[in-house]
């Protein structure tokens, strides 16, 4: 990859005091590249410390280790906390709820021009150009821009949240579940949206998503995350033809496949891992993160953990990663 656009070096990100012994590690030395024009995912369930990371990026969340550095200029550490207003000219986040950054009293107009007030030395009128060809670009009419929130529907409120983080032209757009709360075939107008975007513009996409069936219609590369760790990452066609790592796996299993005798094999998968252990059986840095559900585990996994090995295309931390059975396949 030449220059990333966006490094993560060692993230780690905790919440609470360490001294008043209510400490939790959100996010435990992550390192990931995003280059210009790339869509990287970060799967995983809920607790995993994809929105940490993405929050840690616009200055939402602090950092405790590690650094961030976004097109060349370091921009967090543990002693250096982002400058919100600077980043946001590069970085924009939309949320599963767009209400969360459209104000239901103002006029999407009201909204769509309020970031380029900010960050762009543009006339009045000519903002008002802006928006309607945005809202165009977006695949809405031009005379949305009159309208409230409350006026559309949740997959056109989201075009909407898509167009403000596009008003000023950034270089990344960090999708935190953006399309979780859409149906299916929203969702999928969403993320043909999203495409269409990338393409004509160039962004890059940090795509967060609990839901691997999702990112793969859209993501480069995936990094899938457990309890705050990397577990596995690479491109996404290996995800789908032979997933690695036992978690993965499970999250992949929860996809429904047309033969029966994979699709009984998935479940088991899947049930494995909701009915064994929890919380972690092991205590945070000494073990694999997932050693209390892997139908795997030995005794090694409790000990030790499993460090990021490459395999193929991938990288993996799985002690075990050459000794597990075929992935029931048939997608
Ligand atoms: S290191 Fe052990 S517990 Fe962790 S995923 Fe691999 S086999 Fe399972």
């Amino acid at each position: 990859m030449s220059d990333p656009l966006l490094s993560l070096r060692e993230l780690t990100v905790t919440y609470g005091s360490r001294r008043r012994g209510g400490a939790v590690r959100a996010v435990n030395q992550v390192s990931i590249d995003i280059a210009r024009g790339e869509t990287v995912a970060l799967v995983g369930e809920s607790g995993s410390g994809k929105s940490s990371i993405g929050n840690s990026i616009v200055g939402l969340a602090p950092l405790s280790a590690g650094t961030i550095v976004l097109d060349g200029q370091e921009i967090a550490s543990a002693t250096r906390r982002v400058d919100k207003p600077s980043v946001s000219r590069q970085v924009q986040m939309v949320f599963q709820d767009p209400y969360g950054s459209l104000n239901p009293t103002r006029t999407i107009e009201q909204s769509l021009i309020e970031p380029m007030v900010v960050h762009r030395s543009l006339s009045r009128k000519k903002m008002r150009e802006t928006v309607r060809s945005m809202l165009t670009d977006v695949g809405l009419s031009p005379e949305a821009a009159t309208r409230y929130p409350t006026h559309f529907s949740g997959g056109q409120r989201q075009r909407i949240a898509l167009a403000r983080a596009l008003m000023i032209e950034p270089d990344l757009i960090i999708c935190d579940e953006a399309v979780s709360a859409l149906d299916v075939s929203v969702q999928a107008q969403v993320l043909n949206l999203l495409a269409r975007l990338q393409h004509a513009r160039g962004l890059a996409y940090l795509f967060i998503s609990h839901d691997l069936a999702v990112v793969r219609l859209l993501a480069d590369r995936i990094v899938v995350l457990y309890r705050g760790q990397i577990m596995e990452s690479g491109p996404t066609a290996g995800f789908v033809s032979q997933p690695c790592h036992p978690y993965t796996r499970v999250l992949l299993a929860a996809a429904p496949v047309p033969d029966p005798a994979y699709q009984r094999e998935r479940r088991r998968l899947r049930n494995v891992a909701a009915r064994s252990e929890e919380p972690n059986a092991v205590a945070p840095g000494s073990g694999c993160p997932f050693a209390g559900r892997c139908m795997y585990a030995v005794d090694q996994c409790r000990r030790e953990r499993p460090q990021l090995r490459p395999r193929g295309d991938s990288l993996v931390a799985c002690h075990r990663v050459d000794d597990l059975p075929e992935f029931p396949m048939s997608l």
